[in-house]
C-alpha cells in the first residue's frame, strides 16, 4: 500500500505528464497551421510521449493500491513567434519537469518508499535525454537562423520521427 503523501505526489506528476502533453499538442497544432507539418509530427509525437508518461505513473499507482486523481489540466499557450521560440519553451518546460522528477525521488527516499524511487530512476535517464534533444534542437535552428532552405530541410528531417512506447509500458502490455 502507498503512503498517502506519495499517493497525492504521484497525482501531482500525473496531471503535470499531461500538462505537458497538452503543451506539445498545441506546438504540434501550431506548426501545422503554419504549414511546418515536419516539426509539428515531432510535436505530436512528443504529446504521446507525455501520454504515455501519465500513463505509467496511473499504471504504477494502481499496481501500488493506490487511487489515480484526474485533475484539470490548466490552459497551455496557443502560439510561438518561431521554432526556436518553441524549442526554448520546451527546454525550459523540461528542465521544470526534471525539478519535479528529483522532487519526488526524494520524497521517496525520505518516505522509505524504495518501490517508488526504484520506478522513478527511468523517469531521471529520460528527462537527460529529453533536455539533450530540446537542448540539440535549439543548436540547429540557431544555426540555420533566417536560413529558409535549411529550415525546410530540418522540417524534412522531423518528418521522419516515429512513435516507439517507452520501455517501462511496453513492458507492462
Ligand atoms: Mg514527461
Amino acid at each position: 500500500m502507498i503512503s498517502p503523501k506519495i499517493q497525492d505526489a504521484i497525482n501531482a506528476q500525473i496531471n503535470a505528464e499531461f500538462w505537458s502533453a497538452y503543451l506539445y499538442l498545441a506546438m504540434g497544432m501550431h506548426f501545422e497551421a503554419e504549414g511546418r507539418t515536419g516539426i509539428a509530427n515531432w510535436f505530436k509525437i512528443q504529446f504521446k510521449e507525455e501520454q504515455a508518461h501519465a500513463e505509467i505513473f496511473m499504471n504504477y499507482l494502481n499496481s501500488r493500491g493506490g487511487r489515480v486523481v484526474l485533475k484539470p489540466i490548466d490552459a497551455v499557450p496557443e502560439s510561438w513567434n518561431s521554432p526556436l521560440a518553441a524549442f526554448e519553451a520546451t527546454l525550459a518546460h523540461e528542465e521544470k519537469v526534471t525539478a519535479l522528477i528529483n522532487n519526488l525521488y526524494a520524497l521517496a527516499e525520505a518516505e522509505h518508499d524504495y518501490a517508488t524511487r526504484g520506478k522513478l530512476d527511468w523517469f531521471v535517464s529520460e528527462q537527460v535525454e529529453e533536455e539533450e534533444t530540446a537542448k540539440n534542437l535549439i543548436d540547429r535552428l540557431k544555426l540555420i537562423g533566417d536560413n529558409g532552405l535549411a529550415l525546410y530541410m530540418l522540417d524534412q528531417e522531423l518528418a521522419t520521427r516515429t512513435y516507439n512506447v517507452p520501455a517501462p509500458l511496453a513492458a507492462n502490455a
